[in-house]
């Protein structure tokens, strides 16, 4: 039997970003006997959460970890495993967006995470008051501290809704296959 190649993406960002939303989401739309959850019934993620999506081609296993500062430091110990980065940054809330950029930094100047491409979901666009995708592409995806190249893209989408999703899973699709 044909065996798709499979990739690992690690699902990042703050606490009540929007990470755990996104996957269920992402499963939805991408499994079709997948029935899902209530979207509005999901509370941050402590532990793990785990899935997989089909694409035409590829495989892909989604690693949702916690995003809490205590749990942040957990991260690394992923990173040597992942093929792509899916950085979730929750555009309703401008006051903990300093807060977000340090994560991310920290985050991106690893060096096992040197060329992995890296989807930036403007997440929570749904919301009056965002942020601007632009805002946070050009903080996010333009002024990286490292300087080092790699497959960049900022996704304006709402994990809720399920906006921008099947764009950015594409893009990354492109990316690692
Ligand atoms: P996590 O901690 O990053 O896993 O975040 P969750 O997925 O648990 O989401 C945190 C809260 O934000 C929940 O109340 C979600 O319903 C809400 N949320 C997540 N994504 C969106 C979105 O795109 N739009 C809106 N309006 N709310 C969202």
């Amino acid at each position: 039997m044909f065996k798709k190649d499979e990739y690992f993406v690690l699902i990042l960002g703050l606490d009540n970003a929007g990470k755990t939303t996104f996957l269920e989401q992402t499963k939805t739309k991408f499994n079709r006997n997948y029935k899902g959850i209530n979207l509005k019934k999901i509370t941050s993620t402590v532990g793990l959460n785990i899935g997989k999506i089909d694409t035409s081609n590829i495989r892909l296993s989604f690693w949702d970890l916690g995003g809490q500062e205590e749990l942040q430091s957990l991260w690394d110990k992923y990173y040597a495993e992942s093929n792509a980065i899916i950085y979730v940054v929750d555009s309703s809330d401008e006051n903990r967006l300093d807060e977000s950029k340090s994560a991310f930094d920290q985050m991106i100047s690893n060096a096992s995470l040197q060329g992995v491409p890296l989807l930036v979901l403007a997440n929570k666009q749904d919301l009056p008051n965002c942020v601007s995708m632009n805002i946070i592409d050009k903080l996010f995806c333009q002024e990286q501290s490292d300087m080092i190249q790699r497959s960049c893209k900022t996704q304006s989408a709402s994990a809720l809704t399920g906006e921008g999703i099947d764009e950015g899973i594409k893009w990354l699709v492109n990316c690692i296959k």
